[in-house]
């Protein structure tokens, strides 16, 4: 299962455990022009001793919770492994190494017995998590025992509903372009603690981490230099004890900044400035598109056929940039505005615009067809999504067509009502999937849908549907869960599914 989709949350609740002092080191660099002192993630004066001799247990064993018991018992923690799976990969170099494995349940007594415990992303809210912290044990997510481990480098960590492995990956490769080493990676890809002990996590080092909300539900010392809330929207309402909980959650990116951080959010967005204004952080603005009337104005936005940046001059043509759609200037933006506080050159910013051509199943061609454009965007897991790809088509003035949306699967518990206004804009049809067809097809009202009775049949119902000059989009609004393992395997079996339709005459 992708580990950015998979059935994921560690408690929503507050940490309650002992708070450690947060006491980054590291000189000032010479020449960073970004006003910060580079100072690792936020660690104390000796992270081995938080984790040398103590017993620690890492709760969740995946990728990384492997990878953070591997870290631990190279600390020289004594480390109990727990997951409630029994049948877990990779744990006997761990265990022959001396690691102890309680694997099938979680103990409470197990969980208040120990000096701390380490979350895995992957975690579901426990009774026996919330013990610990009644207890007083701290929980740490993996985020927060990596960032222990950091010796000077300069972190970007980015979060928010929508376009984090985006925006990340543009500035990972920003960053690699400097030639200095860069670490990408967190909810994306590598898990974060492998960062420990390369060069990227010392004082010459670029760690940019994407983040997500259970991630950051556990993190107390972690610290980005520069932090980038990218938007907030309905998403994970199953997990979440509402909006205001999902929010706070991804508001904690700013809570180990200090007042020589940079804090960076969309213009005009109050509910994103305001988690902000709670950290220590100098607050920046951006935004794709303006309207003229935000105020405060953004430093980086669209000005005619350009993304600028009004602070160091640098005009990038929206010509020349490969991804596309609104919400892909946003995100090209938002990373302009990241890399040059971050102290990253013009030259490796340029570069990587002009270059980066977006990641699969997110609005991925897949096919035309009789004049039809057939488009992977699987990775619309949430609504936020769904209405992002439908305004990129609203907006484009080389698209005069209608979509025919395929929606549906596994439902998070928040509202579809606001891709209706957009599917009466641009949209022609909508072909209903999965196991939230029927609430989609409630919040639908006047705009007409078909149901399918199965993923097949939805994609040659979207086919016969679509007229030339449309396009068919796989933007489901919904987690895969209920037909798929994860987003990419729906992805996969979209596009598969639309290579078999036959050529038209
Ligand atoms: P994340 O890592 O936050 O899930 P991705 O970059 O993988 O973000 O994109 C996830 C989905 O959200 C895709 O369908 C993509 O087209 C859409 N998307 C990307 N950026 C944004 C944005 N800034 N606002 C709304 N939707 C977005």
């Amino acid at each position: 299962m992708d580990p950015k989709e998979r059935d994921t949350a560690a408690s929503p609740s507050r940490p309650t455990g002992r708070r450690e002092a947060s006491a980054a080191s590291g000189g000032s660099r010479e020449g960073a022009p970004t006003g910060f002192t580079p100072g690792g993630g936020g660690a104390g004066d000796s992270p081995s001793g938080k984790v040398s001799g103590k017993r620690i247990l890492v709760v969740g064993l995946g990728k990384s919770g492997i990878a953070a018991a591997r870290l631990l018992m190279r600390e020289g923690a004594r480390v109990v492994l727990n997951d409630r799976r029994t049948d877990v990969e990779g744990l006997e170099p761990l265990v022959a190494l001396g690691a102890e494995a309680q694997l099938g349940h979680h103990d409470e007594a197990l969980f208040t017995s120990v000096d701390a415990v380490v979350l895995s992303p992957g975690v579901p809210p426990l009774p026996a998590v919330d013990a610990a912290d009644a207890a007083g044990v701290p929980v740490w997510s993996e985020i927060e025992l990596g960032a222990l481990f950091l010796r000077g480098c300069t972190v970007v960590g980015i979060t928010g509903t929508n376009g984090k492995s985006t925006v990340t990956s543009l500035l990972g490769a920003m960053a690699a372009k400097t030639g200095r080493p860069t670490f990408v990676g967190g909810n994306l890809g590598i898990p974060f603690v492998d960062v420990v002990g390369t060069d990227a996590a010392g004082p010459e080092g670029f760690v940019v981490v994407e983040l997500s909300s259970f991630q950051l539900e556990r993190v107390e010392t972690f610290r980005a230099h520069v932090a980038l809330l990218l938007n907030v929207t309905e998403d994970h309402l199953d997990r979440y004890d509402g909006m205001a909980a999902y929010a706070a959650a991804k508001g904690r990116i700013f809570h180990g900044q200090r007042k020589e951080d940079h804090a960076i959010v969309p213009a005009g967005d109050e509910l994103c400035a305001s988690l902000a204004r709670a950290g220590a952080a100098k607050l920046h603005r951006y935004a794709g598109f303006v309207s003229g009337e935000e105020s405060p104005k953004p430093e980086v936005f669209v000005d005619g056929d350009a993304l600028c940046d009004t602070k160091s001059g640098l005009r990038f043509p929206i010509a020349e940039l490969k991804i596309r759609g609104g919400h892909n200037l946003a995100n090209a933006a938002s990373a302009m505005l990241a890399a040059r506080l971050a102290g990253i050159g013009q030259d490796a910013i340029v570069e990587t615009l002009r270059t980066f051509g977006g990641l699969p199943h997110r609005m991925f061609f897949v096919r035309e067809r009789g004049g039809v454009r057939f488009y992977d965007d699987s990775k619309a897991t949430n609504v936020g999504a769904t209405v992002a790809a439908l305004e990129g088509f609203a907006t484009d003035p080389g698209f005069t067509g209608k979509v025919v949306l395929l929606a549906g699967g596994k439902d998070k518990g928040g509202s579809y009502a606001p891709m209706v206004e957009s599917l009466r804009r641009v949209g022609r049809e909508v072909v209903t999937l999965g196991e939230a067809a029927p609430l989609i097809e409630a919040a639908l009202g006047d705009v007409p849908f078909q149901r399918a009775s199965d993923f097949d049949d939805a994609v040659t119902r979207a086919a016969q549907i679509a007229r030339p000059g449309d396009a068919v989009v796989l933007a489901p609004a919904c987690s895969s869960f209920d037909m798929f393992r994860s987003y990419a395997e729906r992805g996969e079996r979209f596009q598969r599914a639309v290579l078999a339709l036959p050529e038209v005459g």
